[in-house]
């Protein structure tokens, strides 16, 4: 789908990657393509792949009926987030990667697009879907607004309950809002979504910081339950001798910078070196040709097989342009004032390590330099251990909640965690997946009495 961008800057940085369909009879078209399979005894393959378990064959099968607004509240149903999920979901790796067109050799139901046109249906008519629960007094804090946060809330208002969510951000969404790529999603739908998520009676409280102001006793005081949907913190800490030079960058304030910022302030140059090999690190390099780098490049210290982006995405970056350099890792950072080169290292794969991937380790004397104006290092998220340790009781796993898979129960019985604090990073869907999951718990454990 991706061509070589052009033009650059601003322009392509916000184009979208996968536009709607751009009419009704489009969208139908796509829609007779589908097998509508499946049924009570076995779901189809696609709703088995979506962990949201969006009813996929019944919202297409309205969409063919011309009833896109029952087609939305489907959606919706499941998924809280429908519409960003359209947007932003891996569909490859996920409903579309399993539909059943794939053995018949022919391209799959393009089902992220149906989904975003009824979705959007719903959405532009300004038309309710999310019913609120009869009231039933009890109360549950949500700390994080983003995608895990705002599913488990909805989800809990449905059920009835009081649900206050804190943010520490001025603005909801996580990181849907501060790093997503803007040409997968900028801010739409997400504040027309929580919106209606607010009309269930949720109170949002933004710029609130839990752990500092207010505590976790205070919470504790005011409500039954809480869930933890507070994502990860920063990007972790790498560092290179002249890491400190200008046009050294952390992936996450570069991309909050271009996304929700001023693009112009990052003064990207002409070679822009990408370090690391997952999601992050293809999303920057991607934007990084919208913002006009002559040669962008990714830096990797495994193999390709290894590497943890999706290959959808590897493949789209190689069509825009992008170059990549397998088992090559950073030694220093070279310049006066601004960076200027990169010296790098080969490396050739060792023994497994603790993730049972074999270790890359430096070749001696394989030196080079490459020469570069940019540097942005997409290594990863840390966990957010500094808040997490306040919590009395709670376990964690290298930084992570460690839940009960079923519930998301933490040792805490009190408490619930679901998202990317629970997995270390995920998709959207997933933290869609575990606030659902987790609504369930808390409604289960406070309806038993034990709250
Ligand atoms: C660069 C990048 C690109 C991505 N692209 C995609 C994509 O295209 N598709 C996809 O499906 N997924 C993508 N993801 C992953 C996806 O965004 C996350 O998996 C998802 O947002 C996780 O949701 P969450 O609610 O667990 O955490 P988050 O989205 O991180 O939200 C956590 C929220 O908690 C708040 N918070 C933290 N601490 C506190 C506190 N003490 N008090 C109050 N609030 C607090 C934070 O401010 C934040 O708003 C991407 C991730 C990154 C980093």
């Amino acid at each position: 789908m991706p061509v070589k961008v052009q033009p650059r800057g601003a322009e392509a940085l916000f184009a979208e990657e996968v536009p709607p369909f751009s009419s009704e009879d489009e969208a139908l078209f796509e829609a007779e393509r589908c097998l509508l399979c499946g049924g009570k005894e076995a779901p189809a393959p696609c709703v088995a792949a979506c962990p949201a378990r969006v009813d996929v064959p019944l919202f297409i099968k309205q969409i063919l009926e011309r009833d896109h607004e029952a087609s939305g509240r489907t959606i919706f149903a499941a998924n809280v987030l429908g519409g960003t999920c359209a947007r932003v979901c891996p569909v490859d790796e996920l409903c579309e990667g399993a539909c059943v067109l794939h053995e018949e050799g022919r391209r799959p139901v393009a089902i992220g697009r149906l989904q975003r046109f009824a979705t959007d249906w719903v959405l532009e008519r300004g038309l309710e879907y999310l019913e609120r629960g009869r009231p039933n007094k009890r109360s549950v804090g949500v700390i994080g607004a983003g995608p895990a946060g705002l599913a488990c809330a909805a989800e809990l208002a449905k059920l009835g309950y009081r649900v206050t969510v804190y943010e520490r951000d001025p603005d909801l969404g996580g990181l849907v809002t501060r790093a997503i790529a803007p040409y997968k999603q900028h801010i739409e739908p997400l504040p027309q979504e929580a919106e209606r998520i607010a009309r269930l009676g949720v109170e949002f409280r933004l710029g609130q910081a839990v752990g500092e102001s207010p505590t976790f006793e205070e919470l504790e005081r005011r409500h039954q339950a809480l869930f933890l949907g507070i994502g990860m913190g920063k990007d972790v800490e790498v560092r290179w001798e002249g890491d400190d030079l200008e046009g050294v960058y952390e992936s996450l304030p570069f991309i909050e910078e271009l996304k929700l910022g001023d693009p112009r302030r990052l003064r990207i140059g002409e070679r822009v070196a990408v370090i690391g090999g997952g999601n992050t690190a293809l999303d920057v390099a991607r934007e990084a040709v919208r913002l006009g780098a002559k040669d962008v490049m990714i830096l990797y210290r495994r193999t390709e097989e290894q590497m943890p982006a999706f290959k959808k995405e590897v493949k789209w970056a190689r069509k825009e342009g992008v170059h990549f350099y397998w088992l090559v890792a950073p030694k220093r950072l070279r310049g006066t004032s601004r960076v200027e080169g990169i010296e790098c290292l080969y490396m050739r794969l060792g023994a497994p390590d603790a993730s049972g991937r074999p270790r890359p380790e430096p070749v001696p004397g394989t030196e080079f330099v490459l020469p570069v104006d940019t540097v942005v290092k997409a290594i990863g998220q840390q966990p957010r251990t500094e808040v997490l340790k306040l919590i009395p009781g709670l376990e964690l796993d290298g930084g992570l909640v460690k839940v009960d898979p079923e519930t998301l129960q933490t040792s805490n019985p009190r408490y619930f965690a679901g998202g990317d604090c629970i997995n270390g990073g995920a998709t959207v869907v997933q933290a869609v997946r575990d606030g659902k999951l987790a609504a369930a718990g808390i409604d289960h454990y406070l309806s038993s009495g034990r709250g």
